[in-house]
């Protein structure tokens, strides 16, 4: 090899070198790198001790490699949520004060986040009372589609921490970062009442709260192409996703696929239909439900605060805002062909 070769073969080499390492900095940075803005509820300076809504845990519940970013799904913050709603609050059976106080909670909470419009959706229960639905639209940059996250505030028994408030503090967490953050299609966050089964614990006494919100789709001017329903997250070893089939898979898939790709180890299992996502595929919309499995405790006095584990809120969270990120026009444009209400 010539001298002169050699040459052009170390500069290729080390921009090549450069090229690479851009390239993995870039990754980094996205990944990790803090914007330096740490301001309201997201700043440790501002710790109290915690259990009100809106203010930080105790120094020794934060999570020592949490992202400090405010436009990054942030665990502790659902953290506060899942003790507010599961310890201030308690049992929330549905159509209760204890369920509307949850209710007002998460109204409260979207308008923190700077939704200007908080929406509900009353709706009739078998046993006379009303329950409801709490929810925001975060518009998209393209507004044709809209992909719905939702998560049931209502218990069967016991305080209900992993069943529901982990998932109804995944959605808020959620809701919070996407008003900072640009995605394609509509996002609506909803926190859903009346999901338990009732009457004899028989189908179809169940789901009361997002068979309401699938029926009334027929009248709103909105597409909705998939929709993801968040269910005890918080306690478990495997992450499963769900669903009944009785809609096209489509979305579904698209999640298992993102996982996969983050090396996020996923079940599949086909479902009688035990979380919302089943009104949604009901009226023929891709849907899942995300869980982990197994919690010995749901339904039970011991579905407690202390048994909900950070790190899989974590995952969790991380995961779904980096796959409802990763939803581009293409992706929308499957969903709308899977997705036909009905
Ligand atoms: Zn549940």
């Amino acid at each position: 090899m010539k001298k002169t070769t050699v040459a052009m073969a170390v500069v290729a080499f080390l921009l090549v070198g450069a090229l690479a390492g851009f390239g993995i900095h870039t990754l980094v940075y996205r990944n990790t790198a803090s914007t330096g803005e740490m301001s309201g509820a997201g700043s440790k300076d501002n710790a109290t001790g915690g259990g009100q809504p809106g203010e930080p845990l105790d120094e020794e519940d934060n999570i020592a490699d949490a992202p400090p970013r405010q436009e990054a799904f942030n665990p502790n913050y659902a953290m506060q949520h899942i003790r507010y709603l599961s310890m201030s609050i308690g049992p929330r059976p549905q159509g209760t004060a204890p369920e509307i106080a949850a209710a007002d909670y998460a109204r409260s909470q979207f308008s923190s986040y700077g939704y200007s419009e908080v929406r509900e959706q009353s709706f009739p229960l078998k046993n006379g009372l009303y329950s409801q639905n709490i929810y925001v639209d975060d518009t998209g940059s393209n507004p044709t589609w809209t992909i719905i996250v939702g998560a049931h505030t209502d218990t069967i028994a016991g305080p209900g921490a992993n069943d529901n408030a982990s998932g109804v503090g995944t959605v808020l967490e959620l809701a919070r970062v996407f008003k900072i953050i640009d995605q394609v299609p509509n996002l609506r966050f909803v926190a859903f009442g009346a999901e338990e089964i009732t009457e004899g614990f028989r189908k179809p006494n169940d789901h009361y709260g997002s068979k309401y919100m699938a029926a009334q789709l027929s009248n709103e001017d909105i597409n909705v192409i998939g929709m993801i329903s968040i269910d005890m997250v918080g306690v478990g070893s495997s992450l499963y996703v769900n669903a009944t089939l009785q809609a096209p898979k489509t979305f579904l898939d698209l999640f298992y696929a993102y996982a996969t790709q983050r090396n996020v180890a996923l079940s599949y299992n086909q479902d009688p239909g035990w979380s919302d996502h089943e009104s949604f595929e009901a009226h023929g919309i891709s849907s899942f439900w995300l869980e982990y499995r197994k919690d010995p405790n749901y339904h039970t006095a011991a579905d407690t605060y202390d048994r909900i584990r950070s790190d899989l809120i974590n995952q969790v969270g991380n995961l779904l805002q980096g796959f409802l990120e990763s939803i581009d026009a293409n992706a929308c444009t499957l969903l709308d062909e899977a997705s036909d209400y009905r």
